[in-house]
């Protein structure tokens, strides 16, 4: 299975990777994880990137394309892949066709969330990540069992750079201006598959298997 998931920050991409990548098997392809991984480390790419993703800006095209294309092309994605946070511009769409093209391959769905906008700055302003091994919480729809400790490794939780509430609500009309257009993109590719982002995520699951397939 080759997907893309679509979606403003907050309307859940994350928490449905981690279902759908145990559901098909598949390798969850987070350029936003990929960037966080590499400001961590101190590489170059990092440096490059850091000032871009604290602001809520999307960092440029040519810092993502190739990275995203060599990362598709290793051993584990073979079988398929869930694209997480990428395509986000018009540009990196159509550098992916012809990636894909080239490839002699074909994505099988983009998943689009449907997500409110109060709801979506209630997400990110709530949302809490484990330092250590970057597991998701919320303060409110999804408190760890000891507050401020990562459950699955007892790390310390943060709230990302990005999720304060200016930055979220400039990382949302990012998304209008520059992501959202891939809507309208991909519903002419008859790829587009469009999910109500507020729905329980175990249903959620549920109703993406159910539309695009074991
Ligand atoms: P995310 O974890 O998907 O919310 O991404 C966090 C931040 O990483 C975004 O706000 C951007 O600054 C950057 N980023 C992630 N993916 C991309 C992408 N495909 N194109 C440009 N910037 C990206």
């Amino acid at each position: 299975m080759r997907a893309v998931l679509l979606g403003p920050p907050g309307a859940g991409k994350g928490t449905q990777a981690v279902r759908l990548v145990e559901r098909y098997n598949v390798p969850q392809i987070s350029t936003g994880d990929i960037f966080r991984k590499n400001i961590k480390e101190g590489t170059e790419l990092g440096r490059k990137a850091q000032e871009y993703m604290n602001s809520g800006q999307l960092v440029p095209d040519e810092l993502v394309v190739d990275l995203v294309k060599d990362r598709l092309l290793k051993d584990d994605c073979k079988n398929g892949y869930l694209l997480d946070g990428f395509p986000r511009t018009i540009f990196q769409a159509e550098q992916l066709d012809k990636f894909l093209e080239e490839q002699g391959q074909q994505l099988d769905a983009v998943i689009n969330f449907e997500v409110g906008y109060d709801t979506l700055i209630a997400r990110l302003t709530g949302r809490r990540v484990c330092k250590s091994c970057g597991a998701s919480y919320h303060v409110v729809n999804m408190p760890p069992k000891t507050e401020g400790l990562c459950d699955r490794c007892g790390g310390e939780l943060e709230q990302r750079k990005d999720d304060t509430k200016e930055t979220a609500v400039n990382r949302i009309s990012v998304y209008e201006e520059s992501t959202a257009p891939l809507i309208d993109y991909y519903s002419k590719t008859g790829a587009l598959k469009n999910f109500d982002g507020e729905t329980d995520p175990d249903q959620l699951l549920e109703e993406i298997v159910s539309v695009i397939g074991e």
